[in-house]
């Protein structure tokens, strides 16, 4: 007779030769049909075919929410037959959204694909373009990302005589930012009990949304502000769009902020058929104003709701999804779910102890040879995921020097490189002539000699006039300047001027390529270039740029200049990210969410770095930090490497890494360490430093006069977790620690601070 055992010892391998199968068929014949009853599981098919009403998947990493978004949106048009015109679908990254779009339009064909189908800010952005009429505002406004913000923040707080030695102009902005996030406007914000700083903010945020509004733009956070506040505020609005999107779903909604989650509930409040997905494990962005809440209160709000919980996971082996677990268990705040799989056991997780950041990126290189030797993988299976962007650079250094091709997510953003923000600072004035931030970003770039006297009398005249800036440079002459700055800002004008009167006739691609020619901004940089390999890189950029304005003007002509400016603003890395070319990737746990990789690695697993220091002295924090170790660990399909440095480099300093509390937490079962410090010497300075903790943790207590615990020791402490002790001085009762918890430093009295000792 067949057991239950049996069975799955038959079983599991199928299942993963038929994973495998379909993983290596080419996604065009993986999809010519979908499969309800073949390609789901009874809970995911509930959750698929349930038509009307509010519905909450609460479920698990790799549990297949996205796939039943994507299969959900299918089954509504396929077989309930409802128009494509009728559905919204929010994803997380415009990636997410491209690709759910592609699966579709390839099984239902591209007149029976929904089009509103993206991230909040790239839908949000579409409704006000649309309906900016009935608003109150102009359609033609261009989007300020956040370096945008800052300059804008840094002006107003000057005109305001604020200055930027008392309040640090990034905490202005990320509170102005929270209180958009809260749908909290100017007003209200002033009349709250604030207190000192705040009260300063509370003018700057007054004159700064009065400057974006003067300079016909918007910010990031406006864009789903502005749409929330406007469904609220124009009630035939919110009913036309209540009546046409009957049918929503909403993909991580555990990381929706206040205004998004307006934003959604007001669509949905007609007709109610809502479907929200998300895993409150994964909320991974309270700091950026995200609040759990909101998904774990929507039976609240629609106490109607069909719940299902999804807890077969397809993604990871066992082992991984079993440390997976054991860690999220160790927080307080949650539901409370286990994942199961019926994927094979797969190796145990390796943790690798190294001496310092390079000696980490040179094992985590090894490791990858390694396992491209013995599992014939390709570059393109292996991810590299870290805490902070700065991690990145050791990594790359040993990539570029063993010539391993590699590619980075994030860092700094393509469009965000000077001389690619310089281009599309003249785009943007050419597209909206009252935007001053692009103004005074390229009014003097390359140098014509427009000081910033001369700046701020064309910018003063503008605003007295109530012109536009291309109209000041044109009429400069009256504005009060010199003569010669005068001769040359008309002539910048008359440029300007130029493109702009082309806009409905010539295509974004022309105006962009005279701009360059005329400007002689590229003209400059490839003289620069033969002399300069920085040059060089950003005469390169420039082109890239261009090329990118050629592929939209031709993939999209219709959306023009500023829709190009839009995508540029709205694109975030991940989104320019080809997994498809075989190279190792790296990137930020932050950005990891929602992907899934064959192999991955977690670097830097310290305490101080993960979880990052800030986060170490609050229990909430510390749980963020958590979950988001639990996402990385999730992430992995096959094969998970954690690793840590016992030195680490950063802003200028050393610092003696201490493994992270969150290895600690690992299930022993599970691990199998490895460490690089045993090695033969010849590695410097370094070795001999880690070697030297080395030996002191593995002797046997050395006779002190302190009692049992002596400086090297690692020890645990009840509230600040896992150090290493410095020094410690005393005698008796008396005795005091001093101990390394991260980036922190404590002292202690021996006696009382319930120290447990841990192996090193
Ligand atoms: P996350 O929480 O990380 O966002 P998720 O719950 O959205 O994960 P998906 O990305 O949708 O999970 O699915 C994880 C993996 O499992 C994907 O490769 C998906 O194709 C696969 N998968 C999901 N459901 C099934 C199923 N019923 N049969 C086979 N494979 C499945
Ligand atoms: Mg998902």
């Amino acid at each position: 007779m067949l057991t239950e055992r049996r069975l799955r010892a038959i079983l599991t391998p199928l299942n993963d030769l038929s994973r495998r199968l379909s993983d290596t068929l080419q996604a065009p014949y993986r999809d010519v049909f979908m499969d309800l009853a073949q390609d789901l599981n009874p809970a995911q098919k509930k959750a698929v075919e349930h038509v009307d009403g509010p519905l909450l998947i609460l479920a698990g990493a790799g549990s297949g929410k996205t796939r039943v978004l994507t299969y959900r949106i299918y089954h509504l048009i396929h077989r309930i037959g409802l128009d494509p015109y009728q559905i919204l679908a929010v994803t997380f990254t415009n990636k997410a959204a491209r690709e759910m779009k592609e699966r579709l339009e390839r099984l239902l064909g591209p007149n029976r694909t929904p089009e509103w189908v993206g991230t909040f800010h790239a839908l949000s952005t579409r409704l006000l373009r649309r309906e900016a009429d009935h608003l109150g505002f102009r359609r033609d406004f261009v989007i300020y990302d956040s370096d945008d913000q800052l300059s804008l923040v840094k002006k107003v707080m000057k005109e305001l005589n604020i200055s930027d030695q008392r309040f640090a102009p990034e905490a202005v902005r990320s509170h102005i930012s929270s209180a958009k996030d809260q749908l909290v406007l100017p007003e209200a914000y002033a009349g709250r009990g604030n207190n000192f700083f705040e009260q300063h903010v509370a003018r700057i945020y007054t004159a700064y949304q009065e400057a974006l509004i003067r300079n016909n733009a918007m910010d990031f956070d406006d864009l789903i502000m502005r749409m929330a506040l406007g469904f609220s505020e124009t009630p035939s609005v919110l009913q036309r769009y209540q009546e046409r999107f009957q049918y929503i779903l909403v993909d991580e909604y555990q990381d929706t902020n206040h205004a998004q989650y307006r934003w959604v509930n007001q669509l949905a409040s007609r007709y109610r058929n809502l479907c929200v997905v998300g895993d409150d494990d994964q909320s991974i962005y309270a700091w950026r104003g995200a609040d759990i809440r909101n998904i774990l209160d929507f039976e609240k709000d629609y106490p109607e709701a069909d719940v299902v919980r999804l807890e077969q996971n397809y993604r990871s082996t066992r082992s991984i999804l079993a440390v997976g677990n054991a860690i999220i268990k160790n927080n307080r705040g949650r539901k409370g779910k286990e994942l199961w799989t019926e994927n094979s056991d797969g190796d145990k997780i390796v943790l690798m102890e190294t001496i310092d950041e390079r000696d980490e990126a040179r094992a985590i290189a090894r490791k990858i040879r390694a396992e491209q030797a013995s599992g014939g993988r390709p570059l393109r299976d292996f991810t590299i995921l870290y805490r902070t962007n700065a991690q990145s650079r050791a990594l790359e250094d040993e990539f570029r020097r063993t010539v391993m091709p590699y590619v980075i997510v994030g860092g700094l953003r393509f469009y965000e490189r000077k001389e690619v923000k310089d281009i599309l600072a003249y785009l943007k004035i050419v597209a909206n002539p009252r935007d001053s931030i692009s103004f005074r970003r390229m009014v003097n770039t390359p140098p014509r000699g427009l000081g910033d006297v001369s700046v701020d009398r064309i910018e003063n005249f503008a605003l007295a006039q109530e012109i536009d800036l291309i109209e000041a440079l044109l009429r400069a002459s009256e504005s009060g300047v010199t003569p010669a700055a005068a001769r040359t800002a008309i002539g910048l004008g008359q440029l300007l001027a130029g493109l702009h009167e082309r806009l409905d006739m010539a295509t974004s691609a022309e105006i962009a390529r005279r701009l360059v020619e005329e400007t002689r901004y590229l003209h400059d940089l490839e003289m620069e270039a033969a002399r300069s390999e920085e040059a060089e890189s950003r005469a390169q950029n420039i082109k890239e740029l261009l090329a990118a304005i050629e592929e939209h003007a031709e993939h999209a002509p219709e959306a023009g200049l500023l829709g190009f400016l839009e995508e540029a603003a709205l694109i975030a890395d991940v989104d320019r990210w080809d997994e498809r070319a075989d190279r190792v990737t790296l990137m930020t746990l932050h950005n990891a969410k929602g992907l899934e990789f064959p192999v991955v690695f977690i670097a830097g697993m310290e305490d101080g770095l993960f979880p990052i220091a800030r986060a170490m002295e609050s229990q909430t924090a510390l749980e963020e930090e958590r979950r988001l170790f639990y996402v990385g660990i999730t992430r992995a399909q096959h094969k998970l490497f954690l690793s840590h440095a016992n030195l680490r480099r950063r802003f200028g300093g050393a610092m003696a890494g201490l493994r992270s509390r969150f290895a600690d937490e690992i299930p022993g079962e599970y691990l199998d360490q490895e460490s690089t410090v045993r090695r033969t010497s010849g590695w410097g300075a370094d070795t001999r430093l880690a070697r030297r903790h080395e030996d002191a943790d593995e002797s046997p207590d050395p006779p002190s006069p302190h009692g049992r615990f002596a400086a090297g020791q690692r020890v645990k402490h009840p509230i600040w977790g896992v150090g290493r002790i410095l020094q410690v001085a005393g005698s008796g009762d008396d005795v005091r620690a001093t101990i390394q918890f991260g980036n922190v430093t404590k002292k202690v009295m021996v006696r009382y601070a319930a120290l447990e000792k841990l192996p090193s």
